[in-house]
This record gives structure tokens, sequence and C-alpha cells, in this order.
């Protein structure tokens, strides 16, 4: 039985994480301080034997005796990362640090739940590991991006000086059951406001494209990048290649729903990205093969469902 660490497990990824962990026979503690995730997502897992909770938040140090250390703790969504930009960032850095040292001193493996955010606004398409990315780091979504950017450097140099085993990954917009209704991200904010009726907001023309991937296959991806040999580090990217617009997205969620909501066109925020696809090249590569499972469709009607369920419609 490994005992293994989830950082940000109250959180979207990091719950769905958790199950999985212990449905395959694992001991999993969660740590997370609740900012954008609740303990509501995680509480069905709280009689398990062999899962722990602890309340804590990671630009302070932890300590704990693990065998792997997932670390996804750090707002995702542009409202909530933006609402506190230098927390965002002592988030991401100074949680990699304290991750990384508790890591180094117990000798267990690391992965860093990075972000297809690296690439930035990106001029290369799709985009591949090699790409170094068009971030701006005095813009709106800098703290995030240049955090992650950040942390990233920091995994490879623990790896280099101290010979820490870790694994990066860089996540695509990844959607699933456990968005939090209010996050503000794409699917999430479609879905519900379809199934209240309410106007879709699209934001600027509608003609920039995202690539959806199912949460379902991001832990596929994720599990077995744990598991590849020590001398493969990443990062590698785990995304849907399959891209839409985000109008297209708009008519699909208003479709699926039966919905009567009229799309309204909003400003666009700034330094949104054009255009975002993955080249999972790499990851098919390194990990057996995987690739995204659930498409676009499937994965929004299980998406509204917990919705319809939580927003008791
Ligand atoms: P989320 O906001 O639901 O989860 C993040 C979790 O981290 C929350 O439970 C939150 O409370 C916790 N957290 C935040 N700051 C913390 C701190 N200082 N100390 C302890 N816990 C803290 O978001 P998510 O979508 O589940 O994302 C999880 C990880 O995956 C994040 O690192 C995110 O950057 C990365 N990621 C997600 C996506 C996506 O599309 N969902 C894409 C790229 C990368
Ligand atoms: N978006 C939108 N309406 C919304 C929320 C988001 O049109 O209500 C757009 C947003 O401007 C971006 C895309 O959808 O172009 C994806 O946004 P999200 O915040 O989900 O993720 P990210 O921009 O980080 O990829």
């Amino acid at each position: 039985m490994k005992r293994i660490l989830v950082t940000g497990g109250a959180g979207f990824i990091g719950s769905h994480l958790c199950e999985r962990l212990l449905n395959e026979g694992n001991d999993v503690i969660s740590l997370d301080n609740y900012f954008t995730g609740s303990k509501t997502n995680i509480v069905h897992l709280m009689d398990h034997k062999y899962f722990e909770v602890i309340r804590h938040d990671v630009t302070m140090p932890f300590y704990l005796e693990v065998d792997e250390i997932y670390n996804l703790a750090c707002p995702a969504s542009p409202i909530h990362y933006q609402h506190n930009g230098i927390k965002t960032i002592k988030t991401s850095v100074m949680g990699a640090i304290n991750a990384l040292g508790l890591a180094k001193r117990i000798k267990a493996k690391i992965l860093q739940a990075s972000t297809s955010e690296v690439y930035g606004d990106p001029t290369i398409h799709p985009q591949t590991e090699t790409y170094w990315g068009n971030v701006n780091p005095i813009g709106a979504r800098a703290c995030y991006d240049e955090g992650k950017r950040c942390a990233e450097t920091l995994f490879m140099n623990y790896k280099d000086q101290n010979s820490v085993k870790i694994k990066i990954i860089r996540i695509f917009n990844t959607y699933g059951p456990r968005m939090h209704p209010n996050d503000g991200r794409v699917v999430s904010n479609f879905i519900v406001q379809a199934l209240r009726n309410e106007d879709i907001t699209i934001y600027g023309t509608g003609n920039q494209t995202r690539s959806f991937q199912y949460v379902d296959d991001l832990l596929e991806g994720m599990i077995r990048m744990m598991n590849t040999a020590d001398n493969f580090t990443g990062p590698v990217n785990l995304g849907n290649p399959n891209e839409f617009t985000i109008k297209e997205l708009a008519l699909k969620v208003i479709k699926l729903t039966g919905s009567k909501s009229k799309i309204v066109y909003l400003p666009l925020p700034e330094d949104d990205p054009v255009q975002r696809q993955p080249d999972i090249s790499l990851a098919k590569e390194k990990l057996n093969g995987w690739e995204p499972k659930i498409q676009l469709e499937e994965g929004l009607l299980k998406t509204i469902e917990y919705f319809k369920n939580i927003l008791k419609l």
C-alpha cells in the first residue's frame, strides 16, 4: 500500500484524484486550505479507513511521511487566481518549494500539476512541450502563468541539484462534476446559465478556441505519469486535442440542456488566449498509448447531470 499526499485534495481535480487513488488501494492524505475547494467534494470519502484530511496552507511548510506527492494546490480559475495575485504566486512558488523540500527529505516522488497557461497566448499551434510560450509577465494572468512557470523551474532544479524524483504534467482545460458553480470557468458558467435559462455570457467574439478534457481522462494520464520510469520527468501535455470555439461550446450546452437561454457577448478579458490545443504525441508515446476517451458531448452530459443535482433543477 502506498501512502500518497494530494495537495489541493479538496478541489475539483484533487477530490477525484483522492477518490481514484483510494479505490486503487492506496493510503491517501488530502491537504487543502479550502480557498477554492470544499469539504463537500470529499465528505463522501471521509469514512474511508485510509483517507486523512489536513487543513493547511501550502505556503507554510508541512511535514509528513509519504511515498508520492501530487502537488495540485493552487486556484485555477481566472476570477479566483486574480482575486489575490500575490497569494496565487506564493501558493505556486512557496507551495512548490515546500512540497519539493518535503519530497527531498523523505525521498518521495513528486508530480507537479502545471498548466497549458505556461504557453500563454501561443504563437504555435498545436502546442508541443518544446514550445517556450508567449506569456505577458505583467498582465492579468501573469500571477498564475508565471507562478506555474517558476514552479516548473523549481521542479527541474530540485531534480538536478538534489536528485528529487519529479514529474511535470501540463494540464489543458479540464472539466467535469465538482467544478465550483461560481468558479467562473467557461464550462461551469455555461452549464449553470443554461440550466437556469439565464443569458449565456460569451466573452469577446466566441471565436477563441479551447480543447476540453474530461476529468477521468486526466486522472488516467496523471497516474500513468506518476508511474513512469524515474528518468522520464516531462513536462508532458495532458489534454484532449479536439478543439472547439467558445461559441460552439455555448451552442452545444444549449442543445444538450434544452435551454431557452440566449447568447450575450461581453468584453474579452485581458490577455485571453486566442487558441489552445495540446499536441499529445509525447503523452501517447510515454504513457502507454494514453489518449482521452471521453469526448465533449459525453463529458458535458455527465457534468450537466451533476449541476442539475446540486442546483436542484
Ligand atoms: P480547484 O480550484 O478546484 O482546486 C485547487 C485546490 O487547491 C482547492 O481545493 C483549493 O482550496 C486548494 N488551494 C488553493 N490554494 C491553496 C493553498 N495556498 N494551500 C492549500 N490549498 C490550496 O482547481 P482545479 O481545477 O481542481 O485545479 C487543480 C490543479 O490543477 C491546480 O494546480 C491547477 O492550476 C491545475 N490545472 C487545472 C486545470 C483545469 O482546467 N482544471 C488546467 C490546468 C492546470
Ligand atoms: N469564457 C466565456 N464566458 C464565460 C467564461 C469564460 O466566454 O462565462 C471564455 C474565456 O474568455 C476564455 C474561455 O472561455 O476565452 C475559457 O475560459 P476559462 O476561464 O474556462 O479558461 P482559460 O481561459 O483559463 O482557458
